[in-house]
Order: structure tokens, then C-alpha cells, then sequence
């Protein structure tokens, strides 16, 4: 079995676990990343296209933490929230644009200013952007700075199995360290098809989030909540995890889920249904501004109703030369499937879009395992609460990304490590017959979808639970003796994370931000 051992192993490459290598590596420690993907962009913040949050004109740390805490229904954490608000912009500043140089828009005045926009339930023009592809510039600008950092290994095709807890894996005397304490991962090599040990003396998880569990998503094919399962079968107290959320308005085609703006509505796109009717209107006084989980279950409702399959977003009132300037990547996947947006209504559905909940963790990325940080979307800071203001997300990254490294290099140069022998990789060697994979998705999928979406109900948890409980067991039989893939080892976690969710769904009897049941 191939071993590595390092100061610091950040597992996932997104920008939570890019800003965390680039800290970590600056304080001098070494850093391995690793990355599922052969590609070491492919993550959810690729995809990002509203923006990330910054200052507006008349903006103030409190403003921002004031519509933080109303999206999210009373449940945030005021001193996460405050974190955020007070030092998020100003790492945008120092990191993203003086130090990476990210190309964001300017506004046209000449200024030099950033061109900034509003979203859904922000209460100032604050959102800084780069057309709407900020997701890309970002974490470009970051893995260029990483793969010129000489303390910085990153490897891709490699997708971690297991967080190696020293009470499950250690060969040696148990009581080395206090038991719950994270010493690197079983990682599946896919070029090789060997499991390798990589030996940490603290670990960043940094693995996105979960959106590939449910029927329609915005997110790409990495989120099917690996780094949930992970942490949660390692004993981390993973929290929140009801909440999950879905976007308003993503591109109804085929089976992908193409996400639409938010920033569409913010620059006066209107939800309109087949007669042309906007009807958002009849569901809050703010119309297709609304929250998002108001205005997705808004869009569900109408459906619902009126038996429409899905909604329309109509931005035509603006000129067409603009809305191919301000949105090129939309206006050009519409194409694709036959939509002129500057001429057509583009047609949307909600779709499963981000994951509120997740590994708990303090200011700092402590999660409640020993040596073990989490970052980004696969944790729970409590900046979001019960549902996410638009454009946190990628700050909150920024922000514990660049703690969590600078932390566990702390911890790297004042602890006392040492990293004990593994147990070794029972290889099985069962050929995975991939209908019976794709079944267990397509089950997987139907059933977060249609019992534990949008509305939930007591019955339909419990319907939920019956099938979900049943597929696990099936599933874990499968795994104990299947030929390792990075396809087996997705489908253990998937089933995992579902029902993580799901039983926080079960929970939680009250209705809350994007946790809403009709009972
Ligand atoms: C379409 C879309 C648009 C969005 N727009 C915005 C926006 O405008 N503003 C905003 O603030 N937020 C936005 N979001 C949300 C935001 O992009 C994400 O929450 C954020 O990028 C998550 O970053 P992350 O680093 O935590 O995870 P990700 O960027 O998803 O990275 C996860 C990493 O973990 C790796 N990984 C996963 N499992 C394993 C495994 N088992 N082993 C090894 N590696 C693994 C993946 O390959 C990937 O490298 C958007 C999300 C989507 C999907």
C-alpha cells in the first residue's frame, strides 16, 4: 500500500479548499490537496455565477449581517455572521484583488470602481462579479497561485474513501491520542486502482456539498455529498442538515439542471407563468425578489396549481446588447436549446442547489473530531442558518478556507505529531454490475426529490425513511465485497448523505427557512 504523509491534507479543490492550501502554505507547512476529479477546477465554485459578496455604496458590516440573519429564519449564528460581515469584504480586497488580481467587472463611470449588484433579499447593490462566470476567475486565479507555490503537492483522480480516525484504522495501542482524531484518508487512486494511505497531521475536509442526491440540481456531478458521509461515519457532529437548498430558477431542458442567476432577478427579471401573469406577487410583498425559498416553493406552488411544468423568466425588458454583455454564459447555454433570452422568456424549474448544514465547526474550522478541519459547503459555520443569503457562500469559503489553513499550520508547528502505522486495505474483488449502480442513484434521487424536497410531509419522510433504510443496508452489503471505483465508493456516500438529510428532516417538526412541511 502506497503511504504519503504530510503536514496538511485538504481534501477537495473548490475555493474553500484552495484558500485553505494557499494559507497553510504560507505559513510555511507542507499541504497535499487531492481532488476527485482529473480536472483540479471541476467543483461547484466553477459553476458560481452570481458573485461574491463585497461592500456597496452605503453598505455597513451590520447591513449585511441584518439581511444575513433574515434569510435565514432566526437560525444563524450571530457571531458567525458578524465574522463574516466584518472580515469577508476585506479579504476580497486583500486576497482576490490586490494579491490574485481577480478581474472583476468595473462599472462603466471610468471610476475604477467594482461594478456592483443586487440580489434577492440583499439590501444594497453589494455583489461583486466577473460577467457571470465569477466562480471560474476565482478559482483559476487560485489554483494558478497554488500550482506555483512549491509547498503545495496537488493531486487529481484521487477520491477519498475514508477519514482515518486512529480508534477505527491505528494497528497500534489506542490510547496514543484521545480517541475521536483524524489522521488523513484512504484515498482510491483511479489511475491505478490501488488504495493509498496518506498519513496527515491535520486534515482539511473541503469535499463541496451534496446537491447530486436529489432528482434536479444545479450542482455538477462531484457533489453527491462524499465529504458528509465521510465525516459522519468518522463520529464528526455534523449539524443542520434539513436544510438544504433549493434554487428558485434553473434552465428547464433534458435532464441537466443549467442554473439562472440569481443576479437576473436582482437586475428586474420577472417570474411570470404561461399566461404571461407574474404571480410571485401572491406569494410575498417583494414578488420574484423574494428570498429564495420563498420564491422556489412560490414557483412549486404555481406549478402545482396550474399543472404547468414549469415557470418563465422574462428579462426582455432590457436591451439585447446588454444582456449578452452582462450575461454571456446564460445567453449562450439558452441558445444551445433553441432560447434567444433577449427575444424568449426562458422556461425554469427549482432545483436542489446547496446544503446549509454540515460538519460543524467554529470560527476557526474546528470541527468536533480532533486534527480535523472542515471548509466550505460540506461545513456548518452558522453563517447560513435555515437558508443562505445569495453570494455567502463563496465568501464564507474565502473566509474559513484562509482561517482553517492558517489554524492547522498553527497546529502543525505547536502540537506534538506522530503518525502511527494503518491497517492495511482488504482489496474484494466482486465485479459492480453498473444497472444495479444507476438503479440505486435513480432510487436515491426519485425519492429525495419527490419526499424530501421542496415540501415535506410526516408521510412522506417516513416513506422516505422505509425505502431509504432498506437501499443502505442493500448498498452496504454491496460495497463490503465489490471491486473498488470511484462510482461504488460515490454511491456508499450518496445513500449515506441521503439519509444523514433525510433523518434531520424527520427531526425537525417545525417549518423553517427552507425546511418547510406542509404538516
Ligand atoms: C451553479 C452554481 C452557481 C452558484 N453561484 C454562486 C454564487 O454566485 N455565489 C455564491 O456565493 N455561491 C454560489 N454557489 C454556491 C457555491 O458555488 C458553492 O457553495 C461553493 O463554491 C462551494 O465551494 P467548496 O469549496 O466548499 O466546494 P466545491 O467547490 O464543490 O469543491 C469540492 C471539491 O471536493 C472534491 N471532492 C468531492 N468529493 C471528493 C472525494 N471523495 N475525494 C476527493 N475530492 C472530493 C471535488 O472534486 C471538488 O474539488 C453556486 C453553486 C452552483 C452549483
Amino acid at each position: 500500500m502506497e503511504r504519503y504523509e504530510t503536514d496538511i491534507l485538504v481534501i477537495g479543490s473548490g475555493l474553500a479548499g484552495c484558500a485553505a492550501a494557499l494559507s497553510a502554505a504560507r505559513q510555511g507547512v507542507q499541504v497535499m490537496v487531492l481532488t476527485k476529479d482529473v480536472q483540479v477546477e471541476e467543483s461547484n465554485t466553477w459553476y458560481a455565477q452570481g458573485g461574491i459578496i463585497y461592500r456597496g455604496k452605503f453598505d455597513a458590516p451590520e447591513i449585511l449581517a441584518g439581511d444575513i440573519i433574515a434569510a435565514g429564519a432566526g437560525l444563524c449564528s450571530p457571531e458567525a455572521v458578524g465574522l463574516l460581515s466584518r472580515e469577508g469584504p476585506r479579504l476580497v480586497q486583500q486576497l482576490l484583488i490586490e494579491d490574485l488580481g481577480v478581474p472583476f467587472d468595473l462599472a462603466d463611470d471610468d471610476s475604477g470602481a467594482l461594478d456592483l449588484t443586487a440580489e434577492a433579499a440583499h439590501s444594497v447593490a453589494r455583489i461583486a462579479h466577473r460577467k457571470d462566470t465569477t466562480g471560474r476567475s476565482i478559482e483559476a486565479s487560485l489554483v494558478e497561485a497554488l500550482r506555483q507555490d512549491p509547498k503545495v503537492t496537488i493531486l487529481t483522480g484521487r477520491t477519498a474513501i475514508d477519514l482515518l480516525t486512529l480508534s477505527h484504522h491505528s494497528r497500534e495501542p489506542k490510547d496514543v491520542y484521545p480517541p475521536p482524531t483524524c489522521a488523513g484518508a484512504h484515498v482510491f487512486n483511479q489511475a491505478t486502482h490501488r488504495v493509498e494511505t496518506f498519513m496527515a497531521k491535520q486534515t482539511v475536509l473541503a469535499a463541496g456539498g451534496l446537491g447530486r442526491i436529489f432528482l434536479h440540481t444545479s450542482n455538477p456531478p462531484i457533489a453527491r455529498g462524499d465529504g458528509i458521509a465521510m465525516a459522519y461515519r468518522a463520529g464528526a457532529r455534523c449539524i443542520n442538515m434539513q436544510y438544504v437548498q433549493f434554487h428558485p430558477t434553473t434552465l428547464y431542458d433534458g435532464d441537466e439542471r443549467f442554473l439562472i442567476s440569481e443576479s437576473m432577478r436582482g437586475e428586474g427579471a420577472r417570474l411570470i407563468d404561461t399566461h404571461g401573469r407574474e404571480f410571485m406577487q401572491d406569494y410575498h410583498p417583494e414578488g420574484s425578489l423574494a428570498p429564495r425559498d420563498i420564491v422556489a416553493r412560490g414557483i412549486h406552488q404555481m406549478m402545482h396549481k396550474t399543472g404547468a411544468p414549469c415557470a418563465y423568466l422574462d428579462i426582455r425588458h432590457k436591451p439585447a446588447d446588454w444582456i449578452r454583455t452582462r450575461f454571456p454564459r446564460i445567453h449562450a447555454k439558452c441558445l444551445e436549446v433553441g432560447i434567444d433570452i433577449t427575444e424568449r422568456p426562458i422556461p425554469v424549474v427549482p432545483a436542489a442547489h446547496y446544503s446549509c448544514g454540515g460538519v460543524a465547526v467554529d470560527a476557526w474550522g474546528r470541527s468536533s473530531l480532533h486534527r480535523l478541519w472542515a471548509v466550505g459547503e460540506v461545513s456548518c459555520t452558522g453563517v447560513h442558518g435555515a437558508n443562505r443569503l445569495a453570494s455567502t457562500s463563496l465568501l464564507e469559503c474565502l473566509l474559513w478556507g484562509t482561517r482553517a489553513g492558517e489554524a492547522a499550520s498553527n497546529a502543525v508547528k505547536q502540537d506534538r505529531h506522530y503518525l502511527p502505522d494503518i491497517n492495511l486495505w482488504k482489496y474484494e474483488t466482486e465485479p459492480v454490475d453498473p444497472a444495479l449502480v444507476a438503479q440505486d442513484w435513480l432510487t436515491i434521487r426519485h425519492t429525495m426529490w419527490n419526499y424530501v424536497g421542496l415540501v415535506r410531509s410526516t408521510k412522506r419522510l417516513d416513506r422516505a425513511h422505509q425505502i431509504l433504510r432498506e437501499l443502505h443496508l442493500e448498498i452496504d452489503r454491496f460495497y463490503a465485497k465489490a471491486e473498488l471505483s470511484d462510482s461504488i465508493i460515490g454511491l456508499r456516500n450518496g445513500i449515506q448523505t441521503a439519509l444523514v438529510v433525510l433523518l434531520a428532516a424527520r427531526e425537525a417538526r417545525e417549518s423553517r427557512g427552507c425546511h418547510y412541511r406542509v404538516d
